[in-house]
């Protein structure tokens, strides 16, 4: 049996009884857009993740867009965030005309290295930018300490970490604003593209529903330029079917990269790290390796599938050469060649996961 790095069908397989009958009462009521669905999935979706609001939009690239405009970012300010991280999270900066100041990351956790963020601000700093990659919260407090003493705008990207915490409190209410993504692979998956923003500020909230809505507050009457970025109805339709199972299924991604640690550690490789501050919810099993391309290539023989994310950190990219010139992450360039990403999702067996491990022990000793 073909091992995928995610299997969608499965977890359609479970929702469809409840899916299918939910999908058909949608599309009589035919309120396809801000529906009652996605007013319901705001509501609920605010209430999980402790936040006073949630505001969907059409996907995770928008919803970090809208956010840093939302909390005044513009032409001429610095966004500190990090070169580790996939390409939306600095398209969304250059989207609002300011400039993506990358730092470099921790070597445990592949998030954005705080003393180094520090170092970074200056006079024309506005915004951090910490990414929860691969599903482990950043160092939140720090940032938070840090954004405070300077006035800089906290924006967290939790494209990866739908149901990650720290001490409880969900990654997207710790920011001044958060930018969620539902693309089908995200550990919140919808069937489709899907996208949302999260803040305790009333006044940024107001803005953030006049901004994907083309501006509007009232049918017709428009306050500012906004945009067309709305969650669909039938979208909501499945994020409301699995809210309540996310975390299932991120205890279930934890279960999978636990079973991984147990014999990939005693291999001559470096597992993924928790830092132990926050709840790792695995949106990627990530390893380091020296032996990447004899690994894949052992995997591949036996129809395992697996990926690198990210081979170009973001500062060794063509679209960002200007802002990067001359710039160096010695950890970030190191960890872009050496990750591997291993399949993980709720619903991979733990029979899957050591026939993995094996073909991996296998690679290494050949
Ligand atoms: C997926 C992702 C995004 C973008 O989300 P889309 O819904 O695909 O636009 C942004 N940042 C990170 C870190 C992501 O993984």
């Amino acid at each position: 049996m073909p091992i995928p790095m995610v299997d969608l069908v499965a977890q359609y397989r479970d929702l469809q009884p409840q899916l299918e009958p939910a999908f058909l009462k949608a599309l009589t009521a035919a309120q396809f857009i801000l529906g009652p669905n996605v007013q319901a999935f705001e509501k609920e979706a605010a209430e999980y993740l402790g936040v006073a609001h949630a505001i969907t939009c059409a996907n995770g690239t928008d919803a970090l867009h809208l956010a840093l405009l939302a909390a005044g970012i513009g032409p001429g300010d610095e966004v500190i965030t990090t070169p580790f991280t996939f390409i939306a999270t600095a398209e969304a900066i250059a989207y609002v005309g300011a400039k993506a100041v990358f730092v470099d990351i921790d070597p445990c956790t592949f998030n954005i290295d705080v003393a180094q963020a520090q170092r970074a601000i200056t006079a024309k700093t506005k915004a951090l930018l910490p990414v929860h990659l691969f599903g482990q919260p950043a160092n939140m407090a720090p940032l938070m300490a840090l954004a405070k003493e300077h006035q800089l705008q906290l924006v967290e990207d939790c494209a990866q970490s739908f149901g990650a915490n720290i001490g409880g409190i969900q990654t997207g209410a710790m920011g001044d604003v958060a930018a969620f993504s539902f693309f089908p692979s995200k550990n919140l998956g919808c069937f489709g593209d899907g996208g949302m923003i999260t803040t305790q500020s009333d006044e940024m909230a107001e803005t953030l529903r006049m901004l994907r809505n083309h501006g509007s507050k009232v049918r017709y009457y428009h306050d500012i330029v906004g945009y067309n970025s709305r969650l669909d109805e039938l979208q909501a339709v499945v994020l409301r079917a699995k809210l309540p199972l996310i975390d299932h299924y991120n205890q279930e991604r934890r279960r999978v990269a636990h079973r991984y640690n147990a014999v990939l550690c005693l291999l001559n490789l470096q597992t993924p790290c928790e830092d132990g501050v926050g709840l790792h919810v695995f949106h990627q099993y990530t390893l380091l390796t020296d032996h990447r391309e004899a690994i894949q290539q052992a995997l591949a023989e036996h129809k395992i599938a697996s990926a690198v994310y990210y081979p170009v950190p973001l500062h060794q990219q063509k679209v960002f050469a200007d802002i990067s010139a001359g710039t160096h992450f010695p950890v970030t360039e190191s960890v872009a060649q050496r990750c591997l990403s291993l399949p993980i999702y709720p619903e991979l067996s733990n029979e899957a996961v050591d026939e993995v491990c094996g073909v991996i022990r296998q690679a290494l000793k050949a």
